[in-house]
């Protein structure tokens, strides 16, 4: 049995799909790994420390890659990488998939069984292996340290022999995953913490970190969430008075963080540029949500916007810009959910295809697309 974790070709991603503690684990049960040359620089992980846990160093992507039977990524393979990719072999990866079916495609044609791990089911037995979770937590942390580094004042209160420095106040709007660490993390700071959701649940979360929720809480509020535990779009009246009260609040706010998704579809619009330009120059907000379409009107991906004095943040990646803590959890998930697909008598991958967690996460099969979201609809 061969692992292979080869560098990432995307430029802009910092993380890695293992670690030295995650190779250890694998030749424990058997396995060979390889690992690219420089794969973990970005993440402050060295060849020599791979070595030392037991993999081997392969001087290339295409090395790396031969006859491997698992391969393991942050991100899908690029159609260029494919072709040095076996036939059958799994891959683990974030897929990305909406919006990118040629890409699903190709990984089918490629005749690889491709796993997509931000498909992976929300209950106890694979919390473990969540990386939505592991990622966008690190991201609500990063979010709160990038705002305060960008803003221009101190986020706590100061008394001081020179005088009284007032506490920023933060808002944070969604409070999932991500927002609740971003609220956690911004009253570790010192700030004023207020928050938003439109999930009814959120209110008791938000309050039990000790920030304040904001909220239009009329009978649709209360009716609000999925069985999954996810957002539901909401109605537009609802929207229409929830925007005029979060409009109200923010004018008097120094920091936003915005983090608020529904599943598949893009990112509801929730800081419109007349909200923006009624906050004093000099406040900042950062959108997590800007790779999928930007909670904040103005915000561009990859970028900070200056609009007169008032910055939105709109990095890419967050999770990614603290690299080494955001892959030592990444590893963990993965290694978690690949060590179900290995049999431990005979060190081979023995996948069980009917495991709820292998049929929520599997794009791709034996040449063809199988992931219900993705199959070619029949005409
Ligand atoms: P997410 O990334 O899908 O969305 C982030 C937040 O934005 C959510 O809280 C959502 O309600 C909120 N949002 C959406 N539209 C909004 C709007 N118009 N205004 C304000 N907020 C809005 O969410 P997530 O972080 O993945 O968490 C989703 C749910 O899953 C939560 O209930 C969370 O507790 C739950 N969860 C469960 C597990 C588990 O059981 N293993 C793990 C992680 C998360």
């Amino acid at each position: 049995m061969k692992i292979a974790v080869p560098a990432e070709i995307d430029g802009g991603e910092t993380r890695v799909a293992a670690t030295p503690d995650t190779v250890k684990k694998f030749v424990a049960l058997g396995a060979e790994v390889v690992v690219e040359r420089g794969a973990g620089l970005k993440s402050r992980i060295i060849d020599a420390d791979y070595e030392a846990a037991g993999a081997r160093i392969a001087d290339d992507a295409a090395a790396t890659l031969a006859d491997a039977d698992v391969v393991l990524k942050v991100r899908r393979p690029g159609a260029a990488e494919l072709p040095t990719y076996r036939r059958g072999a799994l891959v683990i990866a974030t897929m990305d998939p909406y919006g990118h079916e040629d890409a699903v495609a190709a990984m089918a044609e490629a005749g690889v069984s491709a796993f997509a791990m931000e498909f992976m089911p929300r209950i106890t037995r694979a919390q473990v292996m969540d990386v939505l979770s592991s990622q966008a937590n690190l991201a609500g942390y990063q979010a709160v340290i990038d705002a305060a580094a960008t803003y221009d004042r101190a986020l706590p209160m100061m008394m001081t022999a020179a005088g009284t420095v007032p506490a920023a106040r933060v808002f944070v709007m969604g409070a999932g995953v991500a927002g609740l660490q971003a609220i956690a993390t911004a009253r570790r700071l010192g700030a004023v913490v207020t928050a938003t959701d439109v999930r009814p649940a959120a209110k008791e979360q938000v309050e039990s970190l000790g920030a304040k929720f904001i909220a239009v809480e009329d009978e649709e509020f209360r009716q609000a969430e999925t069985a999954a535990g996810y957002a539901k779009p909401m109605s537009a009246e609802y929207q229409a008075k929830q925007a005029a009260l979060v409009a109200e609040h923010i004018k008097k706010q120094d920091i936003v963080i915005t983090t608020a998704l529904i599943p598949g579809r893009a990112a509801p619009r929730l800081v419109t540029a007349a909200m923006v330009a009624s906050m004093r120059p000099g406040a900042v907000l950062v959108d997590l949500a800007v790779e999928r379409g930007g909670n904040v009107e103005g915000s561009v991906a990859g970028e900070v916007v200056d609009i007169d004095g008032r910055r939105i943040v709109g990095y890419l990646n967050v999770a990614g810009r603290i690299p080494a803590t955001a892959s030592q959890l990444y590893a963990k998930n993965l290694a978690a959910f690949l060590e179900t697909m290995i049999d431990k008598a005979s060190k081979q991958v023995a996948v069980n295809w009917d495991d709820e967690l292998v049929k929520a996460t599997l794009l791709t099969r034996d040449g063809a697309i199988v992931h219900a979201a993705f199959k070619p609809k029949l005409a």
